[in-house]
């Protein structure tokens, strides 16, 4: 291997030899399928409609130049504009962008948000960077993407690995490019600069909001519920403290360090000040610490995955303890687990349906950020408990009628209003 083979970045698979992808369009299939979808209509739903790769050099602290890939992914335009998030991570590829796109086209359309689906991502991992790195590296890659992106073109937002401060320097460097202050190109943002306070914790409100009635599906009572949540970000964090203010008690917590475990119930103040003290929740004092793998075996009645993509698989679904399984993170079980967990009577609360109040209350930010218009905090939060309990019994219902899954009903809800939206606006030209 030479020096200049050492410094190249590993070439990436494209969108074929993707998984995470192939998945998606398995999922899509199966639902197209069952749904007798027009094949013309189907043939298109199956691919991006456009898709942006860069490769991109940045400056580490070090004066060390490095290169990476970056990407970003609309997979309809049919709705209006395209929203979704921006992931670092060092698994980014064009598949896992153009699945999460995908993913966030089926999202949207059925919790009725007047977007088509969109993800980014770079292929770097966010661990490794100082804040000067992350910020170089942020703006560089919105540099590569501002043709791609606009408060009318397409929506950027948080995701795996980028946060408030991150999408702060999104918009100001398109702003610079602009020559105006445009809010409106992320959600997300920081509330100094039109971000909404809801935003932060909104994905881990929505999945609380329909844990009731998720319950109320498997006869289960909320109060002192046990809950396992993987991964403690934006995701998990916010939803230990949600399902912990409703009356249900967090008995197990993990995330790239390992796990921890309270039978008792874990006192969610108290993490919450150790993680923003030493960051992770390893030896965090009021709880026995396990490893992160053990945490789907913990006793408890509901299994909040907050963390990465296909962390249930055919390998563990057997060994889940939990009768409801709140998907938090996106695309957390693959196919064959799905069907393990449906097998075993686990109610699974999909995706596309739990996480809907992260790009539902950044909808709302995004209509202030146009309209220079403030809502308070309380507005909003009842317009997202509206918004997700509205569209959890709708779905019920589809699976009533149609003796499906949550996740089949869903995908049927979703695919279904696309599908009428390209009907009506006929094909150009
Ligand atoms: P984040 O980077 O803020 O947090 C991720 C957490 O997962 C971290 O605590 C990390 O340590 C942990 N983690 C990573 N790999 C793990 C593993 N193998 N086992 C246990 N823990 C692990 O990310 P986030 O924004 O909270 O996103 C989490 C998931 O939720 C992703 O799938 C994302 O696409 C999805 N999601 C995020 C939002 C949002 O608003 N941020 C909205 C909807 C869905």
């Amino acid at each position: 291997m030479t020096a200049l083979d050492q410094m190249a970045p590993e070439i990436p698979p494209l969108l074929g030899d993707s998984g995470m992808y192939r998945e998606a369009v398995n999922q899509f299939d199966r639902v197209a399928a069952y749904m007798g979808l027009d094949p013309n209509i189907s043939q298109r739903l199956r691919l991006p409609q456009r898709s942006l790769v860069t490769t991109f050099p940045f400056r580490r602290d070090d004066g060390r130049v490095e290169t990476v890939f970056g990407y970003r992914v609309k997979h309809v335009l049919t709705l209006g504009p395209t929203k979704g998030g921006i992931r670092y991570a060092p698994s980014v590829n064009l598949g896992e962008v153009a699945a999460l796109a995908m993913n966030m086209t089926w999202k949207c359309a059925l919790v009725g948000l007047p977007y088509g689906g969109a993800k980014g991502g770079v292929r770097v991992a966010p661990e490794t960077l100082s804040r000067g790195e992350t910020q170089r590296l942020t703006r560089r890659y919105t540099s590569e993407i501002f043709t791609f992106i606009g408060p009318q073109r397409d929506i950027p937002a948080p995701d795996l690995g980028t946060d408030a401060q991150v999408m702060a320097w999104i918009m100001d460097t398109y702003s610079h490019h602009v020559g105006h202050g445009a809010p409106g190109v992320v959600t997300g943002k920081p509330v100094e600069l039109g971000g909404t306070a809801v935003r932060q914790e909104s994905t881990g409100l929505g999945l609380a909001f329909l844990l009731p009635m998720a319950l109320e599906m498997v006869d289960l009572p909320l109060e002192n519920t046990r809950v396992a949540v993987q991964g403690y970000g934006q995701v998990g964090r916010s939803a230990a403290r949600a399902v912990t203010r409703l009356g249900a008690r967090v008995v197990a917590v993990s995330d790239l360090s390992g796990g921890i475990h309270c039978p008792d119930g874990i006192d969610i103040q108290a993490l919450e000040q150790w993680t923003d003290r030493n960051v992770w929740v390893k030896g965090f004092p009021g709880a026995d610490p396990i490893r992160g793998d053990q945490l789907f075996e913990v006793d408890c009645e509901v299994l909040i995955p907050a963390a990465i993509q296909e962390v249930i698989h055919a390998g563990n679904a057997h060994d889940i303890t939990a009768s409801v399984v709140l998907e938090g993170a996106n695309a957390p079980t693959t196919m064959e687990a799905d069907r393990i967990l449906r097998d075993r009577d686990i109610l699974v609360v999909p995706d596309i349906l739990a996480n809907a109040g992260g790009v539902t209350v950044s909808y709302f930010e995004w209509l202030q950020g146009l309209q220079y218009y403030i809502w308070t905090d309380d507005e909003t939060r009842q317009r997202l408990q509206q918004i997700m309990t509205t569209a959890f019994r709708e779905i019920k219902k589809v699976a009533g009628e149609e003796n499906v899954d949550l996740r089949t009903a869903a995908l049927i809800k979703g695919v279904a209003r696309v599908t009428n939206a390209k009907l009506l606006r006929g094909l150009f030209p």
